[in-house]
């Protein structure tokens, strides 16, 4: 059976005091309403990382990601964050390919492709990020847009590895905007997404891969968009800063 995740992305976003608040909210809220059956993945920006981590402490369902790492194993790269130093601090996931790293700094599917391959290899579970511009959408090439995506930065990976990934469907045009896709078109793409992954996978592969959905997810429509078939949980941005708004979307399935 596939997983349910709702997986908070803080973005650069919460200093040090804030971030510890948020999450020791979080975690309490998470305890004292007795949440099953959903994980909830924090993905702070990398100094909270470690800090955040000993908050959540051994609360089963509670996971730490990062919101990046590099592409390099190691070595003289200023500024890069290896997926080796994350899984040496216990990270456990990793947004890869990001729409706004896909567009403020030039990340393209090969280069995410060696980001995923990297992040495998030393044994984090990358959540990848696929989603269409409104231009796309507004021409109607969405689905073979978002398919070719993960063509290009999954499908030559293993079975064994493939079936480490978690898919994020994000159409960009609904990231941060207050515009969220109706319930229906976020199941259309995920279920175009389960098949196109079942045809390079199989049905088994497809049916264990757990697909969330991001873009302006929040407590008021959690509910309906969680309830499709295909819809396995969210990536949640600006709502995951609010303990309160992000627990209640955990608890919308
Ligand atoms: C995101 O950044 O992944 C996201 C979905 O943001 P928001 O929820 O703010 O639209």
């Amino acid at each position: 059976m596939r997983k349910k995740i709702v997986a908070g992305n803080w973005k650069m976003n919460m200093t040090f005091d804030e971030g510890q608040k948020l999450t020791s909210e979080i975690v309490n809220m998470y305890k004292d309403e007795n949440v099953k059956d959903v994980i909830a993945i924090l993905n702070p920006p990398f100094p909270h990382i470690f800090p955040v981590k000993k908050l959540i402490g051994d609360v089963e369902g509670i996971s730490i990601g990062a919101q990046n790492c590099s592409d390099k194993e190691a070595g003289a790269y200023t500024g890069e964050v290896s997926a080796k130093i994350l899984a040496s601090f216990g990270v456990e996931y990793v947004i890869i390919g990001h729409s706004e790293r896909r567009e403020y700094f030039n990340e393209d599917n090969d280069l995410l492709a060696i980001k995923v391959k990297e992040a495998l290899a030393n044994g984090l579970k990358p959540i990848f990020c696929c989603g269409e511009s409104l231009d796309i959408r507004t021409a109607g090439t969405h689905e073979p847009n978002v398919k070719f995506q993960l063509t290009q930065s999954l499908f030559d990976l293993s079975p064994e590895d493939f079936s480490k990934i978690v898919i994020a469907y994000e159409p960009i045009w609904a990231i941060g905007t207050g515009k969220t896709a109706s319930a229906d078109e976020a199941q259309e793409m995920h279920l175009a997404l389960r098949r196109h992954i079942s045809s390079k996978y199989g049905k088994d592969i497809a049916a264990n891969t757990s697909i969330l959905y991001g873009g302006s997810c929040n407590p008021k429509n959690a509910q309906e968009i969680f309830s499709k078939p295909d819809v396995d949980g969210g990536l949640i941005g600006g709502a995951s800063l609010k303990s309160r708004d992000f627990m209640d979307i955990i608890k919308s399935f």
